[in-house]
């Protein structure tokens, strides 16, 4: 899926509050490419992720999946359309504390009113080194296997984007270098699209591209590891 997005635009507040959290961000991103997005706290990184990914809308801007432009939609099928096409992860893990490694995994699934594919989720479970952690909730895990059952449930719907924000922010070196590696491998494996909001200069070296955020202005610095 190509991804494009043209001047978008997110402004909080207004009159003495008003916050330009993003000013005219524009990039084109096309199928199985390889993004890192580096920047200070509060220079707009997190809004730029909400507006790529469906999950907010924009002041002003447009953004294209395959040419549609996602922000026409009304909200019902705006998140039908972010259910199945797009893979989330976050800093924190957002995993449900009541529920297993597995019914975490399959919770987009259920949401969606879709059957789980057995052969899918040994895939990746196994993939993911978590097939013997999952019957644990997720204080019996640690912070690398908690992020790695919460890639799992990115990409048990099979989205076609993967989204991640500070994914390694919450781990430590080791932990968080095992995680980007596996994000690494989904990219190229399944062709997967992925974006990767991070502080680590390592982290945003492994990328295809990479850019910066400053006062909510976005600029492309490299063509990264390919060049
Ligand atoms: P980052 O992820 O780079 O730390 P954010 O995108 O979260 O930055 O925030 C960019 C700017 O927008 C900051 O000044 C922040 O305070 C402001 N901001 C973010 N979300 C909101 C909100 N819901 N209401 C008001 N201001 C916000
Ligand atoms: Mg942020």
């Amino acid at each position: 899926m190509r991804i494009d997005a043209k001047n978008l635009s997110k402004i909080y507040g207004d009159g003495e509050n008003r916050v330009v959290a993003l000013d005219r961000a524009s990039l084109e991103i096309e199928e199985g490419d390889f993004l890192s997005i580096m920047g200070p706290s509060g220079s707009g990184k997190s809004t730029l992720l909400h507006l790529l990914s469906g999950l907010d809308r924009p002041s002003s801007g447009n953004l294209f999946y395959d040419g549609e432009d996602i922000y026409s939609l009304p909200d019902s099928k705006l998140s039908a359309f972010r259910r199945r096409r797009i893979g989330f992860i976050f800093q924190q893990f957002n995993l449900l504390p009541v529920l297993t490694a597995e019914e975490n995994i399959m919770m987009p699934l259920f949401l969606d009113k879709r059957q789980p594919e057995e052969a899918y989720f040994k895939e990746l479970v196994n993939l993911l080194g978590i097939e013997n952690r999952l019957t644990h909730l997720s204080h019996e895990l640690s912070g690398g296997q908690q992020q790695r059952v919460a890639i799992a449930r990115a990409l048990i719907a099979k989205p076609d984007v993967i989204f991640a924000d500070e994914p390694t922010g919450n781990l430590d070196s080791k932990s968080g270098g095992e995680v980007m590696e596996l994000l690494k491998t989904v990219q190229e494996k399944m062709g997967k699209t992925l974006v990767v909001i991070t502080h680590d200069h390592r982290i945003a070296r492994m990328a295809k591209r990479q850019f910066l955020i400053v006062d909510g202005i976005l600029r492309e610095v490299s063509g990264g590891a390919n060049e």
